[in-house]
């Protein structure tokens, strides 16, 4: 038998946010693409009294250019990501992210937001994302906050969203001149498929200098973390292969993965080194 609850459509950001500060205690849920929302509620690891689906409100969609930054509705879609010539040009992490995501089906359904709040260190988005310096901007009926996606997570599948508040946009700075940015994710098999490892780089180059590096860690905690020590190798200097294999070891000594039935701990723990080393390595172009 299916779940019994009820399902609000809102017509726009003001109802959607006034049904979720109207829910008198728990159980109650926005809904956008449903990829894991009604697959946990059909698990029954969810019963909801209530879900307030979001698909016809427009406050939440659009990707634009905003001055100095991307910003992007919450309910932007994966698919709507590979589409926008903004992203590819801004976020190429993104865009490797997103096409390593799922298969067709659930590209044009998941959402940005959806893959944010369900809090998963497996979710594809968020290392490109946390990568890019991303911020949130979390909405209720009465106030509406800016919060880093660096800050947002507390522990695994635990943030600091309330449950009257919405991921209504994500933005982050349109990079600098000298920026590289990439994605990989490491699975089982190339198309719907968990993933073992997931790792994001962004570096800023300047003359020969890496002057900024972020490099964020999927799969391999219990939320998607950065590895500051292994960014703070990179920064002020040339990236030799020394350096680059020093950072890269760094990285793999900030995880702290679990062995599971895709992979062991320590091949998720290797993974991150080789694949820290890779990208960065691709990244760092030096001028000739
Ligand atoms: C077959 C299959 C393959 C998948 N493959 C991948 C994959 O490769 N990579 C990956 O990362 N994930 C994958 N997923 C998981 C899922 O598709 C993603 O996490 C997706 O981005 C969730 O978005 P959604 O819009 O469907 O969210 P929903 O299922 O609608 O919601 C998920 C959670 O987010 C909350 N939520 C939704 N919108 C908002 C908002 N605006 N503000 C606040 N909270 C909100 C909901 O209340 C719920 O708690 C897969 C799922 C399936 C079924």
């Amino acid at each position: 038998m299916h779940a019994n609850f009820e399902l609000d459509i809102a017509a726009d950001l003001a109802e959607a946010v006034a049904m979720l500060a109207d829910a008198d205690g728990p159980g109650v849920a926005p809904l956008a693409g449903g990829t894991n929302l009604i697959v946990d509620i059909r698990a029954k690891r969810y019963r909801p009294r209530r879900l307030v689906g979001l698909d016809r409100v427009e406050a939440l969609r659009g990707i634009a250019d905003d001055g100095g930054r991307v910003r992007i509705g919450g309910r932007t879609t994966v698919t709507e990501l590979l589409e926008s010539p903004l992203i590819a040009a801004t976020a190429p992490s993104l865009v490797q992210s997103a096409r390593a995501f799922a298969g067709q089906m659930v590209r044009n359904t998941a959402t940005v937001a959806g893959n944010i709040a369900c809090g998963s260190p497996a979710a594809d988005l968020v290392p490109p994302l946390l990568a890019l310096d991303a911020e949130l901007t979390l909405v209720s009926r009465s106030s509406s906050r800016t919060v880093a996606l660096a800050d947002f997570y507390q522990g695994y599948k635990k943030d600091v969203r309330r449950p009257d508040e919405l991921i209504a946009a994500i933005s982050w700075e349109k990079p600098a001149a000298g920026s590289h940015s990439r994605y990989y994710k490491l699975a089982r098999r190339k198309g719907d498929a968990i993933t073992v490892t997931g790792v994001a780089v962004s570096i800023v180059l300047d003359r020969g200098v890496c002057t900024r590096a972020r490099i964020a860690l999927g799969a391999v905690a219990p939320v998607v973390l950065r590895a500051r020590s292994a960014e703070a190798t990179l920064v002020g200097h040339g990236l030799t292969k020394e350096r680059i294999g020093e950072a890269a070891a760094q990285a793999a000594s900030a995880s702290s993965p679990i062995d599971d039935v895709r992979a062991s701990a320590a091949y998720r723990r290797h993974a991150v080194e080789v694949l820290t080393r890779r990208l960065v390595t691709d990244a760092w172009q030096p001028p000739i």
